[in-house]
């Protein structure tokens, strides 16, 4: 059962091929069998059985939906009522979250069942799940590499199938890039789609959550519950949610596929650029038209997503100071600094101090002011280019997943790793990453990237190529 697709494993509970319970006891076991991969930092067993036996009643009813009976993890980083919503930080290592974000409530709505919380990096801030309080997640193609980040324990429970599906969310690449490194599916959506109430901010202008699961049709599914307009987040927009599987099928002859040069220049591994253009070329054989275009602008994005990140961050986090919840440290003469001092991890720190400084008086028109004004131009040339074309491809990160420890030295580096994923979330556009190939038994993550909430249109683009290419049904040796 573990190995099948949501949408598969939807068609067994309604044909009582199995139960929910049957189906949440077996990914229970399996995350127990692997805690080694360190992917959950909180499982719900007995609320999960709970819920099981809830949605097997519904399903009994005949008032199933697609999700109904669904076993799925969330990322800790969404609020769950009673659960610890840790965001994988010793500061909130204590918080039981008195509500449930708008994400998961929906998910409760639509009888899924909630297997636990989900390893990541600490507020979102890693390209790696090793700034985790709870220590690094291990990829389950390579155990001494990375599941990428900061969605690494999301990504890392899809591929080793410890869950069906997950949530995700992605401020500068955070679904995409690990979805590359495990090789599942995933997709950002367009800014402003899914609801960010009750998912714990990093940077609120660039956050946004989104699906991970094997396939296209799996992340249509999730979508389809997670999108929607919300009055309690005022980024949240009011425009009619499309029926995300209908067009799941449709054709794509005549599609017209940009790919911005600036993605394939120096830096890029030649081998990840042999297994991009392999599947572009796949969707020639499917009728698309590909052409190259030049977007000189996103060379910028990594610089000024790393100015207004750290500045919104700096702002959002101002609220942990050890007085109303989360860490308070023992001696109480310098409350606020020590709780942040002691609970805050080194790259968190890191982003507080350069975001405080990007906004004070002296540097704010140097760096913030010019950052906004580089997001911009940003944004207008993704609108020139979809004036063009359709949509976008290229590569999702230079490498595969590289090796624990490998890069934690060297911030740069490791900020270096988002180099084509950030300037979609500055622009707020949707993209998707799924599995395009393999280099030495590594996963390599296609992205496609299309104008604003073409989300639809996406999905479509990848579930064909998942009807004509089998990446993204492999699976990890030992995971089988
Ligand atoms: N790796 C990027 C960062 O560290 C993006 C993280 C994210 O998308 N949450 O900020």
């Amino acid at each position: 059962m573990h190995n099948k697709t949501i949408a598969e494993l939807a068609r067994g509970l309604r044909s009582g091929a199995y139960s929910s319970r049957e189906l949440t006891g077996v990914f229970l076991d399996r995350i127990k069998q692997n805690q080694d991969l360190n992917c959950y930092i909180t499982v719900t067993e007995e609320r999960a059985l709970e819920a099981a036996e809830r949605a097997d009643a519904r399903l009994a009813s005949g008032e199933a939906g697609p999700l109904t009976g669904i076993p799925i993890a969330q990322k800790d980083i969404f609020c769950s009522k009673g659960v610890k919503t840790s965001c994988g930080s010793k500061m909130l290592d204590n918080f039981i979250s008195p509500y449930d974000a708008t994400v998961v409530e929906k998910f409760h709505a639509a009888g899924a069942v909630l297997l636990g919380k989900l390893n990541m990096d600490e507020f979102a801030m890693g390209s790696s799940n090793e700034t985790s309080y709870y220590g690094a997640v291990k990829n389950p193609w390579d155990q001494n590499a990375v599941p990428g980040g900061s969605s690494g324990g999301s990504a890392a429970a899809v591929a080793a199938r410890l869950a069906p599906g997950a949530t995700g969310t992605d401020t500068g690449g955070s679904i995409r890039q690990p979805a590359a490194f495990c090789g599942v599916t995933g997709m950002k959506p367009t800014y402003g789609r899914v609801s960010r109430y009750g998912m714990i901010a990093f940077a609120s202008s660039l956050d946004q959550g989104g699906p991970m699961a094997q396939t296209a049709e799996d992340a249509a599914i999730m979508l389809q519950t997670m999108a929607g307009f919300d009055a309690k987040d005022s980024t949240s927009v009011d425009r009619p949610l499309p029926d995300y599987t209908a067009g799941l099928n449709d054709d794509l002859s005549g599609l017209k596929i940009g790919l911005p040069r600036e993605f394939f220049g120096a830096g890029l591994n030649s081998e990840v650029a042999a297994r991009v253009e392999a599947a572009v070329d796949e969707y020639r054989k499917l009728g698309a038209e590909v052409r190259e275009l030049s977007m000189p602008s996103l060379q910028l994005s990594v610089p000024v997503y790393y100015v207004i990140a750290p500045a919104e961050c700096s702002a959002n986090l101002s609220r942990y100071d050890g007085v109303r919840y989360g860490y308070r440290c023992a001696d109480l003469t310098d409350l606020y600094t020590r709780s942040r001092g002691e609970a805050f991890g080194a790259e968190v720190k890191r982003r507080i101090l350069i975001g405080t400084y990007a906004l004070s008086a002296g540097y704010y028109d140097a760096y913030y002011l010019k950052a906004q004004k580089v997001r911009r131009l940003i944004s207008e040339e993704f609108q020139r280019a979809f004036s063009e074309v359709d949509v976008l491809m290229g590569p999702v990160t230079p490498t595969t997943a590289f090796g624990i420890g490998e890069k934690t030295a060297d911030p740069i580096e490791m900020y270096l790793s988002d180099i084509y994923t950030i300037a979609v979330n500055l622009a707020g556009l949707p993209a998707m990453s799924i599995p395009a190939g393999f280099i030495e038994d590594k996963p390599v993550g296609l992205q496609i990237i299309g104008d604003y909430f073409t989300e639809a249109k996406l999905l479509n683009i990848a579930h064909r190529y998942q009807q004509v290419t089998d990446w993204h049904g492999r699976i990890p040796q030992g995971f089988e």
